[in-house]
């Protein structure tokens, strides 16, 4: 596996694929019981970089590109609207996001390689895997990652009852809390499946944005790490949302010529929330009344003080 790999890395970038820049259903993989995790697909694929189950991430030869140290606001306003596949703003800024975690082989290995960076993600978590691995989340926010609600069983709430979509963010959401003690603050809902009613009850009831994408290199296809690569490297522009799947080991061994890449680019990694408030205030909420209130403090360090869901 690892020869492979490496032949894999070496001409990363190199092929070329069609990107997709998308909000369409079916970007997350179908549901699968966690423990299934990276071999059902894998089974039935030939890809080579299925398993994945040897590769370890090559130790870091040199200098790497390194993120700048941020310290932007993440209180975004709520006047900023409820759904975003991406964020206007001035600068080279994008957000990477990762879904469907955590994952005790990937998520890990996906920390090293940012961390390295010195870049922050945010990662659309389901409650269900936060309750198997709530270590890891524990890990991601101690570091400075950003999470963000990803329903705790991964249904399409397009089908779901308002009732039932409530208690699946709920469940998510109390399942961070009890792991790493803070609150999400954006929604991404599963499979990009969210009615705009429900859009409106979400951010009514729970206050998250829905957040979708802009660039999506289909990953969990799993058409490997150089293909994943260069799609994000060709569609990525300022204000990016990235979408990418750290449930998918040939996803993270992409991450490393991904995310040098972007950074040769140019573009500056910070969180959604902090992509959000950075974003220019549209010109019907420019005088808007002063003390309007944020959705969360700038710090991710507790729990307290955020609003409840008022669901029933
Ligand atoms: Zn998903």
């Amino acid at each position: 596996m690892r020869p492979i790999l490496h032949r894999y890395m070496k001409h990363l970038c190199s092929a070329v694929g069609l990107a997709f820049l998308s909000t369409s259903l079916g970007s997350c993989r179908p549901d699968l019981p966690p423990t299934a995790t990276g071999t059902s697909l894998a089974a039935s694929t030939p890809l080579k970089t299925g398993k994945n189950t040897d590769y370890r991430t090559p130790p870091v030869r040199g200098p790497v590109p390194r993120n700048p140290d941020f310290a932007f606001s993440s209180d975004f306003s709520r006047k900023g609207g409820i759904s975003f596949s991406r964020v206007p703003v001035s600068g080279k800024y994008i957000a990477m996001t990762f879904d469907d975690g955590p994952n005790p082989q990937n998520t890990p290995r996906l920390l090293d390689i940012l961390r390295v960076r010195n870049i922050k993600a945010t990662f659309y978590v389901i409650g269900r895997n936060v309750d198997l691995y709530p270590q890891i989340v524990r890990r991601t926010v101690a570091e400075g990652h950003e999470i963000g609600n990803h329903s705790y069983t991964h249904r399409l709430f397009t089908k779901l009852s308002d009732s039932e979509v409530r208690s699946d963010l709920t469940r998510c959401r109390d399942a961070v809390g009890r792991a790493a003690g803070v609150q999400p603050r954006t929604l991404r809902p599963p499979y990009g499946g969210l009615l705009q009613r429900q859009r409106e009850m979400v951010f009514a009831e729970f206050g998250y944005p829905t957040i979708l994408w802009n660039v999506d290199p289909l990953d969990w296809k799993r058409p490997g790490p150089s293909v994943v690569c260069a799609r994000i490297l060709s569609h990525t522009t300022a204000g990016s949302i990235v979408l990418a799947h750290d449930l998918h080991g040939s996803t993270v061994d992409a991450m490393p010529a991904t995310l040098d890449g972007l950074l040769q680019r140019g573009f500056q990694f910070i969180t959604v929330s902090q992509l959000l408030a950075m974003q220019a205030e549209p010109a019907t909420t420019a005088h808007a009344a002063p003390g309007t209130p944020p959705l969360m403090p700038v710090s991710m360090g507790g729990a307290d003080g955020q609003p409840l869901s008022s669901a029933p």
